[in-house]
């Protein structure tokens, strides 16, 4: 018998469990943290590393999943561990006053590249809710508008950094921001405070070593390999989560 039989057949209120509605939404919003997959693991691809070819090439995919990525999280790990920091709440860890350079690097470089390689997808699927379609339309015209800012934000980032699709939670309104380094959005640091839904990772060890200097074509194949089925996740996600 699970616990929702349990109550029902014993007709005991969840008030006599002593589990008062603020102790349930807070497990409600455990439940959903829209970033719950980013722990201290790098999450398996949903692609092979050349299943992005033509558009990344399997030898970038290669060095920036099992070298650069990598590095940040075997960083941050080093760091937690030296500092006894717990390591089970990464959420919260980021959306804290984070003082120190190091873990603003390899803390922010861990998830950002983990909400990197959930963004891309092979598999072209433009399909998105009616929600996050009128919430597009509304906030930027249309989707072709949108990917018109997120790139041209993108392309301007000077030296390395991000481009974000966010959710800002005061406004209710979707916006692309960017951010210097491996600054997160969810960062107390960020320029702009805002739920990253998916990102693009315009350093140079993102692109390189196929597009050499053109940063404007490795946006535009940025954009062939949107997975906007996961942006559409990401949303509803945020929006259940800011409540
Ligand atoms: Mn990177």
């Amino acid at each position: 018998m699970n616990r929702k039989d349990f109550l029902k057949n014993t007709g005991l209120s969840l008030a006599a469990l002593g589990l008062g509605t603020s102790r349930l939404a807070a497990q409600t919003r455990e439940a959903t943290n829209p970033y719950a997959f980013i722990n201290m693991m790098q999450s398996p691809l949903k692609y092979s590393l050349t299943g992005l070819e033509p558009y990344i090439s399997g030898q970038i995919m290669d060095i920036h999943y099992h070298k650069h990525a990598a590095g940040y999280l075997r960083k941050l790990s080093g760091y937690l561990i030296d500092h006894q920091i717990p390591s089970d709440d990464l959420y919260a860890l980021i959306r804290g006053p984070i003082a120190e350079d190091f873990l603003v690097n390899n803390l922010g470089g861990h998830f950002n590249h983990e909400i990197f390689w959930r963004s891309l997808s092979p598999d072209k699927s433009l399909a998105v809710s009616a929600a996050f379609s009128d919430q597009i339309k509304s906030d930027f015209g249309g989707v072709s508008e949108l990917a018109n800012v997120f790139g041209d934000a993108a392309a301007k980032v000077f030296g390395s950094g991000w481009a974000w699709l966010c959710l800002e939670p005061e406004s209710r309104k979707l916006i692309v921001t960017t951010t210097p380094n491996q600054v997160n959005p969810l960062m107390q640091i960020a320029e702009t405070s805002a739920y990253p839904l998916v990102g693009i990772d315009v350093w140079e060890h993102a692109y390189y070593l196929q597009y050499q200097n053109r940063r404007a074509d490795y946006i535009q194949a940025y954009g062939e390999l949107l997975d906007w089925g996961f942006a559409d996740t990401m949303y509803h996600k945020v929006v259940q989560w800011i409540g």
